[in-house]
């Protein structure tokens, strides 16, 4: 596995049945994990059918893991909706992700560890307008794809 792409649901803060459709890892509101229907291994190159949709022309090779919540919320103005990113969900990303990039080798890189909203911009992958995540809803101080992503990725290099 080459990256771990980092998402929300924007759904629930209970991972449903097509939240695990989609996602290889879930973590719900209160830092529980839960394991998606595909594996991880779906995704290795050449990905094998079941594998996880989680980025449009990016998921071989990619781990997604994904915030349950963010149901009916807006980038701009900000509104965080019905089920707000909790600060236990983050926390707990920056565990997971770290746990995923030891096992598989992965390093701690902007190309490596992102979150969907970087996509487009740090790989250059066309995706249909996902800010996944742009606002933290615990953290309304940080703006923009980049800032959420590099405080993610200093979280997760310091628990390697
Ligand atoms: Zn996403």
């Amino acid at each position: 596995m080459q990256r771990v792409i980092c998402h929300w649901t924007a759904g629930h803060h209970k991972a449903s049945e097509d939240d695990k459709a989609h996602y290889h890892i879930l973590i719900e509101d209160d830092g529980d994990v839960i394991r998606g229907k595909p594996t991880i291994d779906l995704n290795a190159a050449p990905a094998k059918k079941g594998y996880a949709a989680h980025t449009l022309n990016c998921n071989t090779g990619s781990i997604g893991v994904s915030l349950c919540c963010m149901a009916l919320a807006t980038e701009s103005p900000f509104n965080p909706g019905k089920a707000p990113m909790t600060k236990a969900q983050w926390d707990k990303l920056a565990v997971v992700v770290a746990d995923l990039c030891r096992f598989y080798g992965i390093p701690v890189t902007p190309k490596t560890v992102l979150s969907h909203a970087e996509v487009q911009g740090t790989l250059g992958i066309t995706q249909r307008g996902k800010w996944d995540f742009t606002r933290l809803a615990f953290a309304p101080e940080v703006k923009g794809a980049k800032a959420c992503g590099d405080l993610l990725r200093t979280a997760v290099a310091r628990l390697l």
